[in-house]
């Protein structure tokens, strides 16, 4: 390592993102892509957009994707703020709210992304166990951090909690709670969003990607919804020109038709029921997800060994090697066809499934 970097960088592990493989030729079922395109309205906004005007900076506040998101959601623009990707905002809020040396604080397992930006900051990553069915442990309440994390659905359990319990973690908070809600779309409850308590809770952001529900991944968009006070301050430590061009476009667009967003995420909703029947026949125990992959469990297993009997059929899964998850695999929810040769090769690995 470098003598020049930081000595909090130079320690660090870096998030390491699912693989992107060129060749097209593999079941992708790692990184929670959304297996459906974009709403075709998307793609004809873009090629409209081709053109001369790239040579003019963007929107420096993404002002029509915000005009459009609080429109779409029910608030004011002021209420909005846009990021290239939810994991830009993810940093711009350690940038805005954690003084260096401060906390930031969040149940695990979750994102992993949390740990790793808590620790380039100079943070320090308060992490609180889950309890095993993954509702909200009580050690997480009253803390003092500057920041809580909280991934609702969760990854990579896919499990909810609901916004009862967010609006009293919220209140028992000195600091500020963001729930990065990249999976919501997928929720099998009706109402599970925090996205309307940001009105009676001064602490409070909610996060939304269009990354997953809306198939725009390629695209590095995301949303910070929160109280007027907080995105103002939040907008103060962006990029000048975060978001570039298409990206604005392109969401604006993806948020005039909601419809088929929606359309994509029941079907996603329909292939998760039978993909945990399936794994569950096959001797797996699957929490109940809400996102758009399921956590594959046979406790006391390490399942690395079944990761890699997949990726050599060319379907790819996650394997996370750490205490807490090497007995388990995240699957993304596919299309049926994927699924269904995903259950057959699980299905025809020695012993069903893996070595230890
Ligand atoms: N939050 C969670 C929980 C995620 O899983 C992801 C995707 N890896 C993100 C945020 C980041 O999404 P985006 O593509 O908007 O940066």
């Amino acid at each position: 390592m470098s003598q020049f970097l930081r000595p909090n960088v130079a320690e660090l592990t870096p998030y390491v993102p699912g693989e992107q493989p060129r060749d097209g030729a593999a079941i992708k079922l790692n990184t929670n892509e959304n297996p459906y395109p974009p709403s075709p309205r998307v793609v004809s906004a873009l090629k409209k957009s081709i053109g001369r005007s790239l040579r003019l900076y963007p929107e420096p506040l993404a002002d029509t994707l915000r005009a459009a998101a609080a429109f779409a959601y029910g608030v004011k623009a002021e209420n909005v703020l846009a990021g290239n990707g939810s994991d830009e905002l993810l940093a711009m809020l350690l940038r805005a709210f954690v003084a260096p040396g401060g906390q930031v604080a969040f149940p695990v397992p979750t994102y992993s992304l949390y740990d790793t930006l808590a620790l380039i900051h100079g943070a320090e990553p308060l992490r609180v166990d889950y309890a095993p069915d993954f509702s909200l442990p009580p050690e997480l309440f009253s803390r003092s951090a500057a920041l809580t994390f909280l991934c609702n659905p969760n990854s990579p359990s896919g499990t909810l909690v609901p916004p009862g319990d967010i609006r009293r973690l919220a209140r028992s908070l000195c600091g500020l709670l963001v729930v990065d809600e990249a999976y919501i779309d997928f929720a099998e409850t009706e109402g599970a969003s925090a996205l309307p308590l940001i009105r009676e809770l001064p602490n409070l952001i909610v996060l939304r990607t269009f990354s997953k529900s809306f198939s725009l991944a390629g695209m590095r968009i995301g949303l910070a919804f929160g109280p007027e006070a907080l995105i103002a301050g939040l907008a103060k430590v962006k990029d000048s020109y975060n978001l570039n061009r298409l990206s604005i476009v392109a969401a604006a667009a993806a948020l005039e038709d909601l419809p088929w967003m929606r359309r994509n995420a029941r079907r996603i909703q329909r292939t998760r029921a039978r993909m945990t029947r399936g794994l569950e026949k096959l001797g797996y125990q699957v929490p109940p997800s809400h996102a758009n992959f399921v956590l594959a469990r046979k406790p006391g297993r390490n399942l690395r060994g079944v990761y890699e009997a997949l990726k050599a059929r060319n379907i790819l899964v996650r394997h996370f090697d750490v205490p807490a998850l090497r007995d388990s695999l995240r699957i993304s929810v596919g299309t049926p066809q994927e699924i269904e040769i995903l259950l057959r090769e699980l299905g025809n690995l020695p012993d069903g499934n893996a070595p230890v």
